[in-house]
């Protein structure tokens, strides 16, 4: 799967590289990667030469509507002359903790890592890792964070990352690492029900098309494509599927440098969609057009009114 041909993919890498012309004989991949890019992990303790074709070191962020591995990322940048430096919370299998800080639920990893360079804005990755590590260790967490990072980047400071002619991003991940086929699964699942939910919805145009996809997706098939491809050109639709499919489905919290990255963590604002009347039921519809009727509630049989904010 080449994410290059992914809207979002495309627009982050321009953004991340807006001069590919500025290094004027780039490096094939396959060059890069057998000369000095060498890429290592780093846990704080070991530091170990990084096989690009590991599962180990994966993990899935919810990009748009599709959840994405962090490793297709990785290799995407380097075809496109961009440096990734990717760090985990945890290792693979293990959780990412979280604690109430300030009366907000916060990433214990992010909480320490955010300290550390508050107040050493020097602090190289391979320091940072470390230091991080000893803070949770002493919490009695047992969560160790590690950095995937070319060579040379592992001893230079966080902040100040400076690479000639190439461009650099750190995606820092405080999130459970878990393997794709487990998100793929929990995705078909968050498709087949919003599937069904806006065959309820007495406004939408594609009740034949949604009764189709419905019946393969109980067959087994793989849907989610297609029914991105329907329903994303409906800017509310769309909003509202990717509330349905990313949060924490994906483990999505937050990837520092990834602003633009528009996974997850959307509000649909005021007006864009039906929620129902009952504080306490979450169903949603998306508005489909304006002056439409109210669906229904499916769980309280009742009218779904206008989502303030
Ligand atoms: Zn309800």
């Amino acid at each position: 799967m080449s994410n290059s041909n992914d809207p979002v993919m495309r627009q982050v890498l321009a953004e991340q590289n807006p001069s590919q012309d500025r290094s004027p004989s780039p490096m094939t991949f396959a060059e890069d990667m057998e000369t000095r890019d060498k890429y290592v992990v780093w846990d704080g303790t070991n530091e170990e030469a990084y096989a690009d074709d590991t599962t180990c070191h994966d993990c899935i962020i919810a990009s748009d509507l599709e959840p994405i591995s962090v490793q297709e990322l990785r290799r995407e940048m380097l075809k496109s002359n961009v440096v990734p430096t990717v760090v985990f919370a945890c290792k693979m299998g293990q959780s990412a903790f979280e604690k109430p800080i300030n009366g907000e639920t916060r990433g214990v990893f992010s909480y320490y890592w955010n300290a550390l360079l508050k107040h050493d804005p020097t602090v190289t990755f391979r320091d940072a890792i470390r230091q991080v590590n000893i803070f949770m260790q002493q919490e009695g967490l047992e969560q160790q964070a590690e950095v995937i990072c070319r060579i040379d980047i592992l001893d230079m400071p966080v902040e100040e990352v400076s690479l000639p002619n190439k461009a650099h991003v750190s995606m820092i991940l405080d999130i459970c690492r878990t393997n794709k086929e487990t998100v793929m699964n929990e995705t078909r699942a968050a498709t087949l029900q919003a599937v069904c939910s806006l065959l309820r919805h007495p406004g939408n145009p594609w009740q034949k098309e949604l009764q189709d996809f419905q019946a393969r997706a109980e067959a087994g098939e793989d849907i989610i494509v297609e029914v991105i491809d329907l329903l994303s050109p409906n800017e509310n639709v769309r909003r509202w599927m990717r509330e349905q499919i990313a949060p924490s489905k994906a483990g999505f919290r937050g990837v520092s440098g990834y602003q633009q990255l528009p996974g997850g963590h959307s509000i649909i604002t005021a007006s864009h969609s039906w929620v129902c009347p009952q504080a306490s039921c979450t169903k949603s519809l998306p508005v489909i057009q304006e002056g439409e009727d109210p669906p229904v509630c499916e769980v309280h049989q009742v009218p779904l009114i206008r989502r303030n904010s």
